[in-house]
């Protein structure tokens, strides 16, 4: 018998989930131990659990679900195309509608002259596809020497080996004999935790120059591409001071060298404009989109390339591609989710109606004892727990103790708010309404506060 269903008891659903289910990022007996929380249904930001438990959910899934829960069109959609034509592939000359007519819709929206796609299932493997493409492209163009990829400390492109790899992330590193070779890392433009006496700007424009540095370090021969995500998510939505952006694109154009920009969480919305690269004013020469190209409703990632790369590419054959690029089914999902965005003007609701709102809810928290910085870039927002904002001090304990006893908070409040480290982050469906903002802002406060007890009662409050 096939177990299809959300009927059974709690616990017998969570004894099953740890006899059998390996879960991502996650410590498998701490879990075994709790149960893990059973989802059966959502609407709009709201999740429903298996104990009738109503949830709001502030991350958007994992930063995917943008234009949120429970939308009829797009299940039709699916359905539709699965009776059509539920799978063909796009390798042996041949092509189908959904990813034909969803390249056209992207290089549409897309900034500059990226006009052309090619298909991956997810953010991570459409990064390792740039990986690839870079080399290609440094290759046919007679300079196979040029193969390093310089990413950032603390940033985030994904789980395979070379997303990992590009990512920043030292506990993932760390299991598996990470990077890759022919990976750099600089530092990230995180003010709060990093920027000591210099003003953000300052800062900012410092954070750049490394990119400038590690080039003349390594040999400006020898750099193929600069990656990064506009505005950095799962490092703890860490915002670029302003000086930022216009330095590192400088720097890029000085020495020939491609610009990647990771759009897979900032894309579709949550900066406020369709990419971080308009909101931001950055021409790149790669875009990695997933997450909110289909809201999370099929898996599907990109890489939207510009006409001189494609143009370099064209002269040769790109041994490269996924059984899945360009499943019809998920380009067919992602096309609907795309109708929805426009002709609902999801962006015109950020930008008049659900972003100043957030804004002003989430930098009203700022006044809570355990708060320092609250910043907001858009739909995506973050705030740094600290024991003395006025030095910007970091907590005694080991990083991320205060942070889960927050996120815990949250969680027993019904809030889905998510910790990394000792900073909180939210990043909530694109059409939430102000009075569920309310909600939010609410349920995030009574969080802290309790966190805040937790922490007296613990002897935690204490700084480094
Ligand atoms: C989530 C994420 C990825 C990885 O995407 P998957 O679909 O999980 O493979 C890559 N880059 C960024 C910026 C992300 O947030």
């Amino acid at each position: 018998m096939t177990l299809l269903t959300n009927h059974l008891p709690t616990a017998e659903l969570q004894a099953i989930d740890s006899a059998h289910h390996m879960h991502p990022f996650t410590m498998g007996q701490g879990l075994r131990e709790k149960g893990a929380r059973v989802i059966t249904s959502a609407k709009g930001v709201w999740m429903r659990d298996s104990d009738g438990a109503e949830i709001l959910d502030a991350m958007s899934g994992l930063w995917c679900v943008n234009i949120g829960y429970g939308r009829d069109e797009l299940a039709e959609a699916a359905a539709r195309q699965m009776r059509e034509l539920p799978y063909y592939n796009t390798f042996f000359q041949t092509t189908h509608v959904p990813a034909l007519a969803l390249a056209q819709k992207l290089a549409a929206l897309a900034p500059g002259d990226l006009n052309h796609v090619f298909y991956a299932s997810g953010g991570s493997e459409a990064n390792d596809t740039n990986i690839r493409m870079v080399r290609a492209y440094w290759a046919a163009k007679g300079q196979p020497e040029r193969d390093v990829i310089i990413a950032r400390w603390n940033g985030y492109h994904g789980s395979t080996m070379g997303g990992a790899s590009l990512g920043g992330m030292k506990g993932m590193h760390a299991q598996g004999g990470l990077p890759i070779p022919g990976i750099a890392h600089i530092d990230q433009p995180n003010w709060w935790a990093e920027g000591g006496e210099m003003s953000p700007e300052e800062f900012g424009l410092a954070r750049a120059q490394q990119l400038e540095a590690k080039i003349q370090e390594i040999g400006p021969e020898r750099v193929g591409a600069f990656i990064a995500e506009p505005v950095q998510g799962a490092g703890g939505v860490i915002i670029p001071p302003y000086s930022y952006w216009p330095e590192i694109r400088r720097i890029c154009d000085a020495y020939g060298i491609l610009l990647i920009l990771d759009e897979v969480i900032c894309g579709f919305g949550r900066t406020g404009e369709w990419f971080g690269a308009q909101s931001y004013d950055i021409a790149p020469d790669i875009m990695t989109v997933a997450k909110g190209l289909s809201s999370g409703y099929a898996p599907i990632g990109a890489s939207i390339v510009s006409d001189e790369i494609t143009g370099v590419l064209d002269g040769i054959e790109f041994s490269h591609g996924y059984t899945y690029s360009g499943h019809p089914v998920a380009c067919a999902v992602a096309l609907e989710n795309l109708r929805i965005m426009e002709e609902e003007s999801v962006i015109a609701h950020v930008q008049n109606t659900a972003a100043p709102a957030l804004k002003e809810a989430w930098e009203s928290l700022g006044d809570h004892p355990l708060v320092g910085e609250t910043v907001i870039k858009g739909m995506m927002a973050s705030l740094a727990l600290t024991p003395d904002k006025s030095r910007r001090a970091a907590f005694a304990s080991p990083v991320g103790t205060v942070g889960t006893r927050c996120r815990e908070r949250s969680f027993a409040n019904n809030l889905i708010m998510r910790h990394v480290g000792d900073r909180m982050v939210v990043a909530p469906p694109l059409v939430i309404t102000p009075d569920e903002i309310e909600i939010l802002i609410t349920r995030a406060r009574k969080a802290l506060d309790e966190c805040f007890e937790l922490l007296r009662a613990e002897d935690l409050y204490h700084s480094a």
